[in-house]
């Protein structure tokens, strides 16, 4: 085996050293046997040998080649590929594999929301996410209208996926230990994206959050045709008081009075 590395913190590498927390991560996926597998950053393995036991298709992603060294003698067998997971093709692993992908990781936080958007902008070629996040990004995943934790990741998450935070896990269980404590967090891309024009809901959002304490009248009112108000009870309302749905409402009903 090679000497063991050093961690490094701009890598976002903390280790998970309790094989229990690393259980039931890897029993929360909802995969099958002969389903493909992919693992973001499995760093020296504590996920991985747990997951080769059930899912012989897994494919791991790491950025530290050191990290690789470790899991190629560990697991000569592994298909553990060189790369950074924020410039992943999903959808052209999904085609290699012949199928939607089943997708786990205990990320690295300093990338975390940037991972999350990819994820949800692959939804059509995955069929899960299991992730392991800082348990406040977790909380925005989940979080309902007026909540002070919501937000753009909170709609787009809700609209892309269904997200389920599963279980808080404690900073205690890392070497070296994060500053943060945790969550473990489910998504599940099963539901049909709603019929609206997606870059313009994503706009609306966007553009609705960046000013969040102005009335929607105000902030969305460069996203209007000239000379049209928003209807009540929008125009009065601020971006964290509208549901997932009624962001999709009110894109429509913006597509229908666009020339
Ligand atoms: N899975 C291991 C565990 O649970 O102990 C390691 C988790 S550690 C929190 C995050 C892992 O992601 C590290 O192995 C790190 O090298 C890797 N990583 C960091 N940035 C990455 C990137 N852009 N693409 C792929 N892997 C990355």
């Amino acid at each position: 085996m090679p000497a063991p590395f050093r961690p490094r913190k701009r890598l976002g590498q903390h280790f998970l050293v309790d094989p229990n927390v690393a259980r039931k991560i890897v029993e929360a996926l909802q995969a099958s046997p002969e389903q493909p597998v992919v693992e973001i950053g499995p760093g020296t393995g504590a996920l991985t040998g747990l997951l080769l036991e059930r899912y012989p298709r897994l494919t791991a992603l790491e950025i530290d080649p050191r990290a690789i060294a470790t899991l190629q003698t560990r697991w000569p067998a592994l298909d553990v590929r060189h790369a950074d997971v924020l410039t992943v093709n999903w959808a052209e692993l999904a085609a290699e594999k012949g199928e939607k992908l089943h997708v786990i990781g205990n990320l690295p936080y300093y990338i975390t929301s940037p991972i999350l958007f990819a994820l949800l902008d692959a939804r059509d070629v995955l069929a899960e996410a299991v992730l392991m996040m800082q348990r406040e990004v977790a909380e925005r995943l989940v979080a309902s209208p007026g909540s002070k934790t919501y937000g753009i990741l909170s709609v787009i998450a809700q609209l892309w996926a269904t997200p389920a935070l599963l279980f808080p896990v404690s900073r205690h269980v890392f070497r070296p230990r994060p500053r943060v404590e945790s969550a473990v967090v489910r998504l599940t891309f099963a539901q049909p994206l709603p019929d609206v024009d997606p870059t313009l809901l994503r706009q609306v959002i966007r553009t609705a959050f960046n000013q969040r304490r102005k009335t929607l009248r105000n902030s969305l009112r460069r996203l209007l045709p000239p000379g049209q108000t928003l209807p009540a009870p929008w125009s009065q309302a601020r971006a964290e008081m509208l549901t997932p749905a009624d962001y999709v409402a009110l894109t429509r009903w913006l597509q229908r009075s666009s020339p």
